[in-house]
């Protein structure tokens, strides 16, 4: 028995079979294996705004979905239980690929991987109930498929976006559109205050927020998403 695995799993028995790692497919080939799904609460003011909040500078908040919410390669969604109202919140992502704590606002972007267009489904009827009565988010964000994402683009060949088109389509018909450039707090500022809270890992998806004019879907509808100079997200409510 080596050190590594007296470290390691040599003497573990598991009781079932260890989940599969959760990983996006990276544009180009290869996979971006998930750790955990942060997400910030209104970045955009506008859509601070319509949710009902003062849109200023108020520090991030964050919350979380399971990795194993997102769901990958256009796949179909199922429409969730216990909810009237699925609303779509298209969203920029960005994958961490070096992990830490406390990460310097001017030292961000060398921590991101990549990126990838996403949806944050929610199921809003869920999500009103529990801040009504101060109760935390959780199932009204972090559901089974809640996390559609399309396929990751790599830092190394497009950059770090930090203006661009990001836009929604549902039955073809523009729903959501407006300009990473409108975020309330950028994505250094949003990795630099979330190392703040938790140690960031290699994996880690943030989804940074959605602009203005969040809607219900039903079964039936097909969602286009585009960050330009990113990617697309594609889903089919079912
Ligand atoms: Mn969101």
């Amino acid at each position: 028995m080596s050190a590594l695995n007296t470290r390691c799993y040599r003497t573990v028995d598991y009781v079932f079979t260890p989940p599969a790692i959760t990983s996006v497919l990276v544009a180009g080939g290869g996979a971006f294996p998930v750790r955990r799904v942060f997400c910030v609460g209104r970045n955009y003011a506008a859509h601070a705004r319509e949710m009902g909040s003062d849109p200023n500078r108020e520090p991030p908040f964050f919350f979380m979905k399971p990795a194993d919410a997102l769901l990958l390669k256009d796949a179909d969604m199922p429409y969730p239980p216990q909810s009237n109202q699925l609303h779509h919140e298209m969203e920029l992502v960005a994958g961490i690929g070096i992990g830490g704590a406390n990460i310097a606002e001017s030292d961000a972007l060398s921590h991101v991987w990549g990126y990838a267009a996403g949806l944050d489904m929610t199921r809003r009827d869920l999500q009103n109930a529990a801040k009504k009565e101060g109760k935390p988010w959780d199932m009204g964000k972090g559901f089974d498929h809640s996390a559609p994402i399309g396929l990751m683009a790599p830092a190394s060949r497009i950059g770090h976006p930090v203006s661009g088109l990001i836009e929604l389509k549902v039955n073809g018909t523009v729903r959501q559109s407006s300009d990473l450039s409108k975020m309330i707090w950028s994505v250094p500022e949003t990795i630099a205050y979330l190392s703040g809270l938790v140690t960031l890992a290699p994996g880690d998806l943030i989804f940074t927020g959605t602009p203005e004019n969040v809607a219900a879907v039903e079964r039936g509808d097909v969602l286009e998403g585009i960050v330009e100079g990113v990617g697309t997200v594609r889903t089919r409510i079912v």
